[in-house]
């Protein structure tokens, strides 16, 4: 039973580059390329797949005209990443399409494990890993989350702003992280099922969830960050520092 990973790293970061470009003439970097001590978030986050002895294989789909360029910077900087199998696919339009491209060009067994990590989340960690892949090989699916701290609202969008139309009781909630990890033959009938019913989510979970299988959840960190925004990259680079 091997583990296949599959991170999605084709985004353009327009939340990031709106707010850098309004001081900056220069394009900003895609933010999975942003540095962070010297080291583009991406390889942050190689680094910590590639040291687990669980991964077979890593899968990372990038922008078409990024592929080379970064090729060449795992060569040159991230030997320690090479060691395991490494193979750059062409992301697309959605995260959901640039999983699904990585997702056609595997080949697995029914009960292999794919796990699947956004390329800015560098801080996840050993343990995390090692506990999706665990519940996912035990129940089929299973995401990596956190309680919500904050009272969760649901609100009606307006032309000033926004409305509450309900509290969404707190211990009902937890916010998903990655990784996400699946069976193979789970994630694949739930893509082949979303792509035939043109359905397109924010995460596989969602996608596994209307193909009718339960996904369990394990303890994420609240340190297991998304790179978003610069906010993220100010404490990002705060929790490197520690
Ligand atoms: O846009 P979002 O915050 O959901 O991005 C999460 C991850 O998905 C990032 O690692 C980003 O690079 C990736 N992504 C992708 N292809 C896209 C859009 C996002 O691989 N078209």
């Amino acid at each position: 039973m091997k583990v296949v990973v599959i991170i999605p790293a084709a985004g353009l970061g327009t939340r990031m580059a709106s707010a850098v470009g309004a001081k900056s003439k220069k394009p900003a970097a895609s933010k999975q390329f942003t540095e962070l001590a010297g080291t583009p978030i991406l390889i942050h986050t190689l680094r910590t797949f590639a040291a687990s002895p669980d991964v077979a294989e890593i899968c990372v789909a990038l922008r078409t005209n990024e592929i080379d360029g970064f090729r060449a910077r795992l060569e040159k900087e991230a030997k320690d990443v090479l060691k395991k199998q490494v193979r750059l696919v062409e992301g697309g339009e959605h995260r959901q399409q640039s999983v699904a491209h990585a997702l056609a060009t595997i080949s697995a067994a029914a009960d292999d494990i794919v796990l699947v990590h956004d390329a800015v989340r560098p801080f996840v960690t050993a343990e995390i890993i090692r506990d999706v892949i665990e519940a996912a090989r035990k129940h089929g699916s299973a995401i990596a989350g956190v309680p919500a701290l904050d009272t969760i609202k649901e609100v009606q969008r307006t032309a000033e702003g926004a409305v509450i139309t309900a509290t969404i009781p707190r211990e009902r909630v937890v916010m998903a992280q990655t990784p996400q990890g699946f069976r193979y033959d789970v994630l694949k009938k739930a893509f082949d099922e979303a792509e035939a019913d043109g359905f397109m989510g924010t995460d596989e979970a969602s996608l596994v969830e209307r193909s009718g299988h339960d996904v369990a959840v394990v303890m994420g960190s609240v340190r297991n960050i998304k790179i978003t925004t610069p906010a993220d990259l100010e404490l990002a680079e705060f929790l490197l520092s520690r």
